[in-house]
């Protein structure tokens, strides 16, 4: 972790997450579930965004990568071969003067002395393993022959429908199976608003090869996902490429990078790319009894593929996306006085909303019918807003804080009074400059998707 850090920055992104529905505590009613969040009707578009978006590139524009959706609940033995039942814990000691309960990796030195995070207390009880798995109880017998977990990554049930979906895909090596979906830890500190949370969504791709491929895949995939954050918005600048070293990574893997990006409460990991090998097939192979094993049709030999796998956080993607996009700055108010400003500058390919559609006056029918008009014009492709309520100035401002890049304003030129040459034009502005272009309304709709695809 960097030691730059920024608490005051973060904490207006947390309050700007509140107030403008992005994302809530969870369960805040009744004082909060702590590691558990819920998205708000602009987090969740931002989210969908991030989520279609990732399909889109890792899925389907490849001829070499297939979906699927597993099952959260999983089968013990599903976990015990993958090694999670075993080892998937953190070494956990908890604080004797404050009794917090602490990732022993969370305690902070000062003059050599380690002391609690918490109230600096010094006197710690051992370091004893916590498993972060939720176990949980399938069907009406609650004992051990009735135990499941929900999952910890969606990676396991990619590995376990291998044989499966090699046989309906079809496929050749190299190819991948992807998949989005809910993980579950019961992480000891759950922190740092969303980023450490106990439930969160992974994309992860499972990119299956032969032995001498994998090193080489590693280098590539690694390439493709920087891509895919710039992409996003998210600037190369602030991603950082750490190679895991060999005593950090798992025992399995040949080579591990961490894709980490410089939060205001410094810097992290977003996403791993990791070269597992053929674990994860051998062990399950081992477990079940069942052949896991690829036929080469042309050198008729049968091999355990290796795996290339990229697994990012759906969430820590999301809030990465908020930390890179806000800003303040200055801009004119309705008098033409400057004033500063929110602003998200969220890529347009992100943004919740896509355009903003604006009657410069709410009294004035004509002006608003024809605001509605271009509602229902633009509706079929992008998310719409229609805002008719106060100065122009305070409309323009409400949408930049929730990143909406573009906004159309009807006015009296519109409606051909002042100038018939301009009748059925608006004016459209632009988020980030603030610059205003005077365009056709019938041309709106394929100037915008061209800027939001
Ligand atoms: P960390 O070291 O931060 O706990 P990890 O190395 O255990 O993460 P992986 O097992 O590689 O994480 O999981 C892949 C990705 O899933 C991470 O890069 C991250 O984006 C996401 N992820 C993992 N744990 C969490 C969590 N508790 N909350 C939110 N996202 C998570």
């Amino acid at each position: 972790m960097s030691a730059s850090t920024d608490s005051q920055r973060m904490e207006k992104i947390v309050s700007l997450c509140k107030r403008r529905g992005f994302i809530f505590q969870s369960s805040e009613v009744y004082g909060g579930l702590n590691g558990a969040w819920d998205y708000g009707p602009l987090g969740v578009e931002l989210k969908r965004n991030l989520k279609n978006y990732w399909w889109r590139v890792m899925v389907h524009e490849r001829d070499d990568v297939v979906g699927m959706d597993g099952a959260i609940l999983t089968h013990p033995e599903v976990l015990k071969a993958s090694g999670h039942v075993e080892g998937f814990s953190d070494p956990m000691i908890d604080c004797r003067t404050c009794k917090a309960h602490l990732r022993a990796d969370q305690l902070v030195e000062k003059k050599g002395v380690k002391q609690c995070p918490n109230c600096g207390g010094k006197d710690f009880t051992e370091a004893r393993q916590f498993n972060l798995m939720f176990e949980t109880h399938v069907g009406a017998a609650a004992d051990e022959s009735s135990v499941a977990y929900l999952r910890p990554e969606t990676a396991q049930s990619i590995f376990v429908q291998f044989k499966n979906i090699l046989e309906v895909s079809r496929k050749k090596l190299p190819f991948g199976i992807a998949q989005i979906g809910k993980a579950f830890r019961n992480e000891i500190n759950p922190r740092n608003f969303t980023f450490r949370s106990r439930e969160f969504e992974q994309m992860e791709l499972e990119y299956f090869c032969r032995p001498e491929q994998g090193m080489e895949l590693l280098e590539y995939w690694k390439e493709e996902r920087l891509k895919f954050y710039d992409n996003i918005g998210i600037s190369r600048t602030n991603l950082h490429v750490l190679t895991v070293p060999d005593a950090e990574r798992a025992f399995y893997s040949k080579g591990t990078y961490d894709i980490e990006y410089d939060f205001p409460f410094g810097r992290q990991e977003l996403e791993g790319v990791a070269y597992r090998t053929d674990y994860d097939l051998s062990q399950h192979q081992k477990a079940s009894g069942k052949s896991l094993e690829y036929f080469d049709e042309e050198t008729k030999e049968r091999i355990i593929p290796h795996v290339v796998e990229p697994s990012a956080g759906v969430d820590r993607t999301v809030l990465a996306m908020i930390c890179e996009a806000y800003a303040e700055d200055q801009a004119p108010n309705d008098k033409g006085q400057m004033e500063s400003r929110i602003v998200l500058r969220l890529h347009p390919r992100m943004a919740p909303i896509k355009c903003a559609i604006f009657p410069l006056l709410k009294n004035k029918e004509p002006l608003v019918a024809k605001a509605k008009e271009i509602v229902a014009l633009l509706r079929p492709d992008m998310t719409v807003f229609y805002d008719e309520g106060g100065a122009i100035g305070r409309r323009y401002r409400r949408q930049d804080e929730i990143g909406t890049p573009f906004g159309v304003t009807v006015d009296f030129e519109t409606l051909g009074e002042r100038d018939p040459a301009l009748r059925d034009t608006v004016t459209l502005r632009d988020r980030d400059s603030m610059k205003q272009e005077r365009v056709a309304i019938q041309d709106l709709p394929a100037i915008l998707r061209e800027r939001i695809r």
